[in-house]
């Protein structure tokens, strides 16, 4: 099948993969009663690792901590101990003490439950000066919290997205965000980002990508042009 070309064809290409996806990726949750500051702490520690570990990392740092704040107000050491054992790059534990400092600056609490209550553009303008948070996190936790429909734009959704044909390679972020608003529906925005980052960690990797045993191969863009590439 060739790749998607107008926004009526993507838009069903998209529901297509969403459907794929699903069959073949867990997304995953925080364990327990997971809370805002979970699922984005959940999701921060899962865009590299598997979902597992990051899951593992959650638990053991509620098991081991009193709560977040006692996350923010521990050595770099103590969580780093945590992430390593769970497999995870110890550079998210001086992220994760930044964020939370930041949500103690600017929030004065270690909670974004109050993001659920708050104005669209009031929260809009607080996540925005959260510094350590990357952007396509942002945009993510305001998906979560109901104030944002936009599909966080990710460096595996960018490049997901791109290699199937959803959006050119060259661009702009603007063009990129407009093209998703348009064939992603409201109600999928954080399926369809979580499932992209699943399949750009498991299978549609930076390097070598796993084309032959790939779900999409047969909608993809770049798989095509590799084949037609070999072939000449
Ligand atoms: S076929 Fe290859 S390039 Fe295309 S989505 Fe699958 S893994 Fe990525």
């Amino acid at each position: 099948m060739p790749p998607p070309v107008g926004i009526k064809e993507k838009t069903r290409s998209v529901k297509r993969y969403l459907r794929i996806l699903e069959k073949k990726h867990r997304i995953g949750s925080a364990p327990g009663q997971a809370t805002v500051l979970d699922q984005l702490i959940l999701h921060l520690l899962s865009f590299e690792a598997p979902m597992t570990n990051a899951a593992k990392a959650v638990r053991m740092m509620r098991e081991e901590f009193v709560d977040w704040n006692d996350v923010r107000v521990s050595s770099i050491r103590e969580i780093a101990t945590i992430l390593e054992e769970c497999r995870i790059s110890i550079e998210l534990a001086y992220q994760l003490k930044e964020i939370l400092g930041q949500l103690f600056i600017h929030g004065h609490t270690i909670s974004l439950e109050f993001l659920l209550e708050m104005e669209a553009d009031t929260a809009r303008k607080f996540v925005n000066r959260l510094r350590g948070l990357p952007g396509w996190a942002g945009t993510y936790l305001l998906a979560l919290t109901g104030k944002g429909t936009v599909v966080p734009l990710d460096p595996h959704t960018f490049r997901v997205g791109q290699r199937l044909g959803l959006f050119g390679r060259k661009s702009t972020v603007q063009t990129r965000t407009q093209t998703l608003k348009s064939i992603v529906s409201s109600d999928d925005t954080l399926r369809f980002h979580s499932l992209l980052v699943e399949h750009g960690k498991k299978t549609c990797r930076v390097e070598n990508p796993r084309c032959d045993v790939c779900s999409l191969a047969r909608d993809c863009e770049y798989r095509r042009k590799l084949k037609k590439a070999r072939s000449n």
